[in-house]
């Protein structure tokens, strides 16, 4: 048998968690995303991650650069110019926590945001040689482009700029932008998908694991598909957590709930079983609308959540227990 020339990641010393707040709402079609990296620093995320024995730093918001306007070339995307003058500097402080040796975790934010973290990581990947691999936790495929989207919000289109569907040129700067390989994308729980993007991913070697799946197979064969594909090529993974991948019910605050979504703990088994696997090196939480928010019950799920991710155990030998609230 052949010999493994990496160690898992889980093998290394514990990275320092990288805290990156990412405040931008003009993806979405209603505001208030841009509480969301307040929100998710009151409800404790730093320091529940601390608690884990995981060193965190905060590593303060992104600030944006002048909004410069523009358009594409071609059909709708609102605020383009908005986004555009976020995603660059988001980008470039991504890939800067990642050759600083750090985990990143970007606090947003609405998924748009994700056009420039995950930018940042591929920038980081193709310098050190490293396959990047995506899973993108969400109701939606975000596959839009300008061309297709009905609503012209560009939240919805992340997954298609980074995949280098046409129309975002100019999005990013050309020598900056280094996007993903499709067939690397792993779409996870999607259960609302418009038929322009239906149509773009047939034709696009995405990986698609959508609701009827999980509800037929459950969270974990599928899951262990993934891990498996990024294990055999010593991958980087990059979780992007949409809140609407979540049941309604447990995280109302979010401006584009849909029915039917991720149970409490499948969304917990996700985070452990990533968790175990040791090839998660960054992650994006998403679309917190503090404004919709039920007393802070979505930011708690996503700190909670994200422990899950970093080594919360509900039973551990070592004490890393969940706390009680
Ligand atoms: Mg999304
Ligand atoms: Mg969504």
């Amino acid at each position: 048998m052949r010999k493994s020339p990496l160690p898992p990641i889980l093998d290394l010393p514990p990275k320092t968690l990288a805290l990156i707040g990412a405040p931008l709402e003009r993806g979405a079609g209603r505001r208030g995303c841009a509480m969301g990296p307040a929100m998710l620093r009151t409800a404790g995320l730093a320091e529940s991650l601390s608690a884990l024995g995981r060193p965190v730093e905060d590593r303060g918001d992104v600030a944006p650069g002048a909004s410069r306007g523009g358009a594409p070339a071609v059909g709708r995307a609102n605020h383009w110019g908005d986004v555009a003058a976020f995603i660059a500097p988001l980008s470039g402080a991504v890939t800067a926590a990642l050759e600083d040796g750090r985990t990143p975790i970007i606090m947003g934010g609405d998924h748009a945001l994700s056009m420039g973290s995950v930018n940042g990581v591929a920038a980081h990947c193709c310098k050190v040689g490293r396959a990047l691999f995506v899973l993108w936790l969400d109701a939606h495929a975000d596959f839009n482009t300008p061309e297709t989207s009905p609503s012209g919000n560009m939240h919805g289109m992340s997954v298609a700029m980074l995949c280098g569907e046409p129309g975002f040129d100019g999005l990013l700067p050309q020598a900056e932008r280094v996007g993903v390989t499709p067939g690397n994308v792993h779409l996870f729980g999607q259960r609302s998908v418009d038929s322009g993007e239906r149509a773009l991913l047939a034709g696009r070697g995405i990986q698609v694991d959508d609701m009827r799946r999980i509800d037929e197979f459950g969270v974990v064969a599928p899951l262990k598909e993934i891990i498996a594909r990024v294990d055999a090529a010593h991958g980087h993974l990059h979780v992007s957590l949409d809140v609407d991948f979540l049941d309604p019910s447990l995280a109302p605050g979010v401006g584009t709930a849909v029915p039917g979504g991720a149970t409490y703990r499948e969304a917990h088994l996700i985070m452990e079983m990533l968790h175990d696997c040791g090839r998660v090196g960054s992650l994006d939480l998403v679309e917190l609308n503090p404004f919709l928010d039920d007393r802070g019950a979505s930011a708690k799920m996503l700190v909670d959540l994200t422990c899950s991710l970093f080594g919360a155990r509900i039973v551990d030998p070592r004490g890393n227990g969940r706390q009680s609230a």
